[in-house]
């Protein structure tokens, strides 16, 4: 690129995460038998309900623009289930923007709020996309490493630590994508008190909240009183908890002249989201029987993180792996199995595409090149043969690494 284009895109570099995924793809078109655990989105539907909205709008003809900030419909339902989430409290749906995925959200958020010169905090490790949309604000993205001992999270002395004048936010991700950590109420409390004290913006994603393997959806912003979220933006969006990744529909809450700018930005950029995709939205966010779906979706997810973490534990020992407690990843380390010829985990990655034909995602996308994505968002047939092949892989490497 070196100088053909902007400063603009001088720091892009293309998702890993979709990279691993389209060479799965790739090997699969040539007839391989590819495990791919490597997507990080449910396999599961869209629920019938949701889909035939989708399709019923479209056939009534609901196929023009819709208000940039989405339908009132939409925006409501989403008030009245983030209200129901939270125990009953006040969201206003005036301060909600529909988004074409929970992606545009942080993209608006961070585009609004930072710019040249300024900071942002990311505890690491972290979604791929965090410091590359922070890059396109031309704010520089500050990785602050999460402790091990306490599941990659960070706590305020972590972020206290790295904080100096030029930051201007924090990007909060809970339940977290790659480790499938989950902050506890305490935890998210005093990090938005502290966020207040220093005057951070922060930006909560909460794509994860309803795939939570506690008690009800993982504790959220919205648990907490108005005072700690003055410059809170909560970002989510029907991706995730009703398997609707191919619909577009994310959104942002926002205090009100944050969320006109954010509505003004995006109304140059895209419009609104999709027209039908919304009339689906408005079923997903408004249905109690959708709710059902969600609980079995996430039943099986736990279902299938306990085969796995037992698996780990009997069949991989030794392994170091965060437990998780939310969303559908199992992160883990291969850095035991490190030689001159295997030095990072993309390597590792690469030999388990070769050797394996299994798709993981190397931690390289996370911040941590020590580290491995797998995502149990996968039959449970894929899933018990792509950690037979892991299994397989691990010892190879291992008896390679001894010789
Ligand atoms: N935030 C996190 C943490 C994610 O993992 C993802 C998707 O992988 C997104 C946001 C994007 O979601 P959407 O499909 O709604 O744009």
């Amino acid at each position: 690129m070196n100088g053909l284009f902007s400063r603009n895109v001088a720091a892009l570099t293309p998702s890993a995460t979709l990279a691993v995924s389209r060479e799965a793809a790739r090997l699969r078109k040539e007839g391989v038998n590819v495990v791919d655990l490597g997507a990080g989105e449910p396999d599961f539907p869209t629920p019938k309900s949701v889909a035939d909205a989708g399709v019923r709008a479209t056939q009534r003809g609901e196929t023009k623009y819709t208000a940039t900030e989405g339908l009132m419909e939409l925006r409501s339902a989403i008030a009245r289930r983030l209200s129901l989430l939270s125990g009953g409290r006040a969201v206003n749906a005036d301060n909600l923007i529909v988004s074409n995925g929970c992606k545009q959200s942080v993209f608006n958020a961070c585009l609004c709020l930072f710019g040249a010169n300024d900071k942002v905090l990311i505890p690491s490790p972290a979604w791929t996309s965090y410091p590359q949309i922070v890059h396109l604000a031309r704010a520089m993205p500050v990785a602050v490493p999460g402790d091990q001992e306490w599941s990659l999270k960070v706590s305020v002395a972590d972020l206290d630590r790295w904080t100096d004048d030029a930051v201007k936010g924090l990007i909060l991700n809970s339940p977290s994508n790659p480790t499938g950590a989950v902050y506890t109420a305490s935890e998210l409390k005093a990090i938005l008190e502290w966020a207040k004290r220093k005057g951070l913006w922060v930006i909560a994603d909460e794509i994860y909240r309803q795939i939570h393997y506690g008690v009800g959806p993982a504790p959220s912003v919205l648990d907490f009183p108005d005072d700690l979220l003055e410059r809170v933006v909560l970002v989510d969006g029907a991706s995730k908890s009703f398997a609707m990744t191919g619909w577009r529909i994310g959104f942002a809450l926002a205090p009100r002249e944050l969320a006109r700018t954010m509505n003004a930005l995006q109304s140059h950029t895209t419009s609104g989201a999709n027209t039908m995709a919304q009339w689906a939205a408005v079923e997903a966010y408004a249905s109690d029987a959708v709710q059902g779906d969600v609980a079995a979706m996430v039943a099986a997810f736990r279902t299938r993180r306990d085969t796995l973490v037992a698996r780990f534990r009997a069949e991989l020992p030794g392994v170091e792996f965060v437990e998780p407690m939310g969303a559908f990843y199992l992160y883990f380390r291969v850095d035991s199995l490190f030689t001159k010829t295997l030095p990072t985990a993309t390597e590792f990655c690469r030999r388990l595409i070769v050797d394996e034909a299994l798709a993981l995602v190397p931690g390289a996308a996370f911040g941590d090149d020590r580290w491995v994505r797998l995502s149990y968002a996968a039959s449970d047939e894929m899933l018990k043969e792509g950690v037979d092949r892991l299994v397989r892989e691990w010892k190879r490497l291992d008896g390679e690494r001894a010789k």
